[in-house]
Order: C-alpha cells, then sequence, then structure tokens
C-alpha cells in the first residue's frame, strides 16, 4: 500500500528530516505562561491562551477561540486558521506539524500532496478520513493552527503557544492513541528532540495516554525508503487500537 506514491513536495527540504533537532528550542517560553505575547506587528497584543482558560472550552468555543488567535507572528501571515477535521470521539487521532498553502487557503488540515499520501496509507490499517464510526474514523490536527510563511521550521515559541489548543483537542476527543507525524508534533507531545529514527517502533505516553511516532507523510514522499518503517509504525498503531 505504501507503493506508488508519484506525487510532488510541498515542503523545503529542511521541515521534514527525521533526524534534526530545533535549535533554540530550550529558549521556548513557559507553555502556561499568562505573559502578553509578542504578537503580529498590526495587532493588540493577546494573552497567550494556558491550558486553564481552554479547559471548560468546547469544540465550537475551542474553534472560536483558535480563529482569533493573535497569540504570535503567524497570525499576520495566515489566510486562515486550520483547526482539525475528523471524528470528534475517534479512537485514533493524528498529530500533524503545520499547515501548508494548501491548508491554508482550504483550513483543512493533510489536504496536500502530503495529505493524500496520508489518505492512502490510512486504509491499509482499517482507519479513514472519510466519514466513519469512531473506530475507524481518525480526527487530525496540526501543532501549529497557522501555516508558517514559505513552509518554514515552527519557531519554538509558536509552538509552545499553540500546543495548549491541540491539548486542549486532544482531551475532547479522548483518543485511545496518538499517532504523532513528524519531528514537530514529536517535540511537542513527548518533549523530545530525539530524531524520529530513534523514537519509533515502541509505545510512548502523553498524560498516560499511548503514543507511536513515525515519519511525516511529507518525509516519506521525499525517502521513500523509509515507507517500510512507517509501514511498520502503523502495524504498531493497528495492534495498539486492537488491544
Ligand atoms: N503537513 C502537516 O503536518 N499538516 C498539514 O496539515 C499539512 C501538511
Amino acid at each position: 500500500m505504501l507503493g506508488a506514491m508519484g506525487v510532488t513536495l510541498w515542503v523545503p527540504a529542511d521541515r521534514h528530516e527525521a533526524a534534526a533537532s530545533v535549535p533554540g528550542a530550550v529558549d521556548a517560553p513557559p507553555v502556561e505562561s499568562r505573559e502578553t505575547s509578542a504578537p503580529c506587528a498590526h495587532a493588540p497584543p493577546t494573552p497567550i491562551a494556558n491550558s486553564a482558560d481552554l479547559a471548560t472550552l468546547g469544540w465550537d468555543a475551542l474553534r472560536e477561540r483558535v480563529a482569533s488567535c493573535r497569540a504570535c507572528r503567524l497570525c499576520e501571515s495566515r489566510t486562515q486558521t486550520v483547526f482539525g477535521v475528523g471524528h470528534q470521539r475517534a479512537h485514533c487521532m493524528i498529530i500533524g506539524e503545520a499547515p501548508g498553502e494548501n491548508e491554508d487557503l482550504q483550513g483543512e488540515p493533510f489536504v496536500g500532496a502530503a495529505g493524500q499520501l496520508l489518505d492512502r496509507m490510512l486504509p491499509a490499517i482499517g482507519l479513514t478520513r472519510g466519514a466513519a464510526e469512531p473506530g475507524r474514523q481518525v480526527y487530525i490536527a496540526n501543532t501549529l493552527k497557522c501555516r508558517p510563511p514559505r513552509n518554514r521550521n515552527p519557531e519554538p515559541d509558536e509552538l509552545a503557544r499553540c500546543s495548549v489548543y491541540l491539548h486542549r483537542q486532544i482531551e475532547l476527543v479522548q483518543p485511545r492513541l496518538l499517532l504523532a507525524m513528524g519531528r514537530f508534533a514529536v517535540q511537542t507531545l513527548l518533549d523530545s528532540h530525539e530524531p524520529i529514527g530513534r523514537l519509533r517502533g515502541r509505545v510512548h505516553r502523553w498524560r498516560n495516554l499511548p503514543v507511536v511516532v513515525t515519519y511525516h507523510p511529507a518525509y516519506l514522499l521525499r525517502n521513500p525508503a523509509d515507507k517500510a518503517r512507517a509501514w511498520a509504525d502503523l502495524c504498531l498503531v493497528a495492534a495498539q487500537l486492537s488491544t
């Protein structure tokens, strides 16, 4: 199933290198800070959301908070925020990195070339993006809700400020398993700068929830030799979901 993938790339080469780490990541501000952000030049500063702010928000209120977020500079260049899509009680929740050009235009995660590959991978383990029961339909969200300009790497402060929205989404979905795709999703969930190659192949935990780590589909488009490993990771997901 991970065979013919003749799709063009959407990201610059540096975005999905599995082995690289984020320079300066240790300088990220505290995620739960109430400080005022260093936001968009032309927008009034907005407080950085923390988990307590978001803890009581349901889906609609959370979506509105994300849509109006101006906590970092990415709000200046976005067309729209990209919240998430899928079954709101999905057993499997997929965490990507950040919207690209297509996602920014359409407002939905993983609709570009990487998303098309993801759509071909999911059915191999009985999962789908399309409407289905929660055991089959996934929920997909990104670590960043706004597209970084020219698909550059997310900055540590952007990841830190945006991750609270993802955390609340996970709390609302209450999935049985998280599938983290790519190093920025992994860094956000596991607080680890280890390369994907060292983290994959075993089950990690985010607040006691199983987390499986795998390569980002955009990376797989550039490195098809690693599709066999991604296939093994999907098999681990299937095994975990069946327990
Ligand atoms: N890559 C991601 O990580 N997320 C998207 O939504 C699109 C591409």
